[in-house]
């Protein structure tokens, strides 16, 4: 872990039904087992707060369908607050692992959308983009089981092939604006400590 007080950051993508959020969470708690200092931010989280203050939306799915100018004001908006809370911490425990769980791509109604254009990944400046993947039809399936979100537009096992390949397309591209690496993480059906190991391995190499 860094000496110099500079956190560490890695930005997690994947798209909607991969098993982010369980992967991320089973590799977090490792990781502190270990003794590492470790924080998570949701981007659309942080996105939907700033947005409730000013009262455009009231939740997190009405975000993208926003006017794109909007969004992207408060896209930088949230960076610029994601990484000062992790510098913030970092400084308070002498190093700092710093999660960012968000999306490279954004569904809206004219078209695909960065999720980290160059106003974004400059801001995060992060050390590796993990790219989580899962099988095509095992994201179709939790995403068909999943009732609390308006996510019918990926019900396709050939959409999300596509989808799939979008989003690694998306995320060479902010890679390569703040020279990040790039790791692709399989999330394994019923095996997600697997995709957890894998991200703790990154983050000690780092
Ligand atoms: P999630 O629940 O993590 O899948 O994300 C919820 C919503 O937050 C997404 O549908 C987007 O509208 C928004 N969001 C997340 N990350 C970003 C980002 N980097 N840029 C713009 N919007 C984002
Ligand atoms: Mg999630």
């Amino acid at each position: 872990m860094s000496v110099d007080g500079e956190p560490k950051i890695f930005v997690v993508v994947g798209l909607p039904g991969v098993g982010k959020s369980t992967v991320l969470n089973m590799a977090i708690n490792r990781l502190r087992e270990e003794g590492y200092s470790v924080e998570l931010i949701n981007f659309g989280d942080f996105m939907l707060k700033l947005l409730v203050s000013k009262g455009l939306v009231r939740s997190r799915d009405e975000i993208r369908k926003l006017p794109l100018r909007v969004q992207q004001e408060v896209q930088a908006k949230a960076a610029e607050g994601i990484r000062e809370y992790f510098s913030r911490r970092a400084m308070s425990s002498r190093g700092l692992i710093g999660f960012v769980d968000t999306h490279a791509m954004v569904k809206t109604p004219t078209g695909v959308w960065p999720g980290l254009p160059e106003h974004v990944i400059r801001r995060l400046r992060p050390h590796t983009i993990i790219i989580v993947e899962s099988s095509p039809e095992d994201i179709v399936s939790r995403q068909l089981r999943d009732l609390t979100r308006a996510r019918r537009d990926y019900a396709n096992v050939e959409l999300v092939k596509e989808l799939l390949m979008l989003n690694r397309v998306f995320s060479v591209a902010s890679a390569v604006l703040v020279g990040a690496s790039i790791a692709v993480v399989f999330n394994v059906e019923g095996r997600p400590e697997m995709a957890a190991e894998e991200i703790v391995n990154i983050v000690k190499h780092v």
